[in-house]
């Protein structure tokens, strides 16, 4: 009997040519890895490049050649995070090991959203890991997520169920009154989880910051006296571990404390600077993780692991399940068997089926160790604050605030130009930057002003990156003045 058409599966027909064409394509990533720090830091996507994307939805497949050929003409033109003097947002580099850990995790093609199967073992010796590092108790549960914006969601969903006896689930949040405290440095994530989970932004209290920029404790206790007094139930706080504009890290003791006595949930946003729990000289200041009742931090920033890749670590398993176990029938499980492994990352998320995410994970921790990947965390640190003393030595720029972390920000003056132009012209040349791929740093604005925001969270930066980006922004900022 011959096979009928209908027969075929999608599975190559040649699997020799197969391997070739995989090779080739494995071999041109491993080159893009290996050249990540030459050539511009970014290229603005071409007019062929996007219509190239753009085609009609195919009928007719147009065979793996041809596919081949579209993604090694995608390779260059990405965000620019693979190369040294990538400086915006924040953003980690990822490393070639974490490549073919995907290749590996994409042949099991493994759905974690529960069942007992090798893929799990791997992400539950990950979250055992991520809770001895943060020194949380052995019950504690985690999951791994898309990234520290939904690792938000997720705790702070089990704060709001907590908070209402877990009968938010059913009924809403209705007039429960329910407020949360966090500073105005804090991530936008923590808002919009407010927003999606029926909280209302309105319900975040933006508490002002102290000169360091860390959240401003009497203002906070002030404020929660007033939403008492208001007849409101204050039931979470969350603190910052390394603010996004500036890497500023709130008093997390002191938050503890007021969260303890005030029965309050308390979630720490680590999503970069937890890590720095890596860096002897910062690790006291993030001592207060330890005592949270949960946090978040991303693998994909300052652990290097490739996007996406983040976590919330819960301190009660109880809550944390009671606040997304729903299990039907289908999904019931067992004691052997397939259905066993219990109980399953499903009961913890809101993802069911869910990617192998932590093997890239495991084995980026795995290959190289904790050491050597704090010792990134700890460089990082050293060269913001060498660029700290770059701009200070440095006439025509000024720093607008101290260097807390691993970010620095500054801005170009020119003489006697008022503020309004400096921030045009600041914008200006950070976009000058980027276009002639020079360096790819962001901006932000700090007291009003416009600021040019150096992230340092990448393996592959040296200082002499540094120096470069600093001589660059002096010439474009003189050309761009000299237009003025
Ligand atoms: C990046 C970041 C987030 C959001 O994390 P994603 O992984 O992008 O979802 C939240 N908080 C801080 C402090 C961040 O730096």
């Amino acid at each position: 009997m011959t096979d009928t058409p209908d027969d075929r599966s999608l599975d190559p027909e040649d699997w020799e040519a197969f391997r070739g064409r995989a090779h080739a394509i494995l071999d041109a990533a491993i080159s893009r890895m290996e050249s990540a720090g030459e050539g511009p830091v970014w290229r603005a996507p071409t007019e062929a490049l996007k219509t190239s994307f753009e085609r009609d939805l195919p009928w007719q497949g147009q065979g793996g050649d041809a596919v081949a050929e579209q993604i090694a003409a995608l390779l260059p033109y990405g965000v620019g995070n693979t190369h040294p003097r990538f400086f915006g947002w924040v953003h980690g580099a990822g490393t070639p090991g974490n490549m073919v850990a995907e290749i590996a995790a994409a042949a099991m093609n493994a759905n974690l959203g529960g069942r007992d199967h090798g893929a799990m073992y791997v992400e539950k010796q990950v979250v055992r890991w991520c809770r001895g590092l943060f020194g949380f108790p052995e019950e504690a549960s985690g999951l791994i997520v898309s990234g520290t914006s939904l690792a938000t969601v997720v705790a702070l969903k089990a704060a709001r169920d907590r908070a209402t006896g877990f009968g938010a689930r059913a009924e809403g949040v209705g007039g429960a009154g329910l407020v949360g405290y966090t500073s105005t440095q804090t991530h936008a994530c923590v808002a919009r989880a407010f927003d999606i989970l029926g909280l209302g932004t309105g319900a975040l209290r933006m508490i002002p910051t102290n000169a360091a920029f860390e959240i401003d404790i009497d203002a906070l206790e002030q404020a929660i006296r007033a939403d008492r007094a208001a007849g409101l139930m204050p039931f979470a706080l969350i603190g910052t571990a390394g603010s996004v504009n500036l890497g500023s890290i709130d008093d997390l003791d002191r938050l503890a404390d007021i969260a303890a006595r005030e029965g309050m949930w308390y979630h720490v946003d680590g999503a970069f600077g937890a890590l720095a729990i890596l860096d002897e000289g910062i690790r006291p200041r993030l001592a207060g993780i330890a005592r949270a009742d949960s946090l978040a931090f991303d693998f994909h920033k300052w652990l290097q692991v490739n996007y996406d890749a983040g976590f919330v670590l819960i301190r009660s398993e109880e809550a944390h399940r009671r606040a997304f176990s729903d299990r039907p029938d289908y999904l019931a499980g067992a004691e052997r068997g397939l259905a066993a492994g219990n109980p399953w990352p499903v009961e913890y998320g809101p993802e069911l089926s869910r990617g192998f995410r932590a093997l890239k994970i495991w084995a980026q921790i795995a290959e190289h160790g904790m050491t050597r990947l704090g010792e990134v965390v700890s460089r990082n640190c050293v060269q913001a604050r060498y660029l700290g003393g770059l701009v200070d030595a440095t006439p025509e720029l000024e720093r607008l605030a101290p260097v807390a972390l691993n970010i620095c920000c500054f801005r170009f003056l020119a003489g006697a130009i008022p503020d309004t132009t400096l921030n045009a012209l600041n914008e200006e040349i950070v976009i000058e930057l980027q276009e002639q791929g020079i360096a790819a740093p962001s901006t932000t604005m700090i007291g009003g002003v416009k600021a040019i925001r150096v992230n340092l969270t990448n393996h592959r930066t040296r200082q002499s990156d540094l120096d470069l980006l600093v001589r660059e922004v002096c010439r474009i900022g003189a050309e761009l003045a000299a237009r003025c």
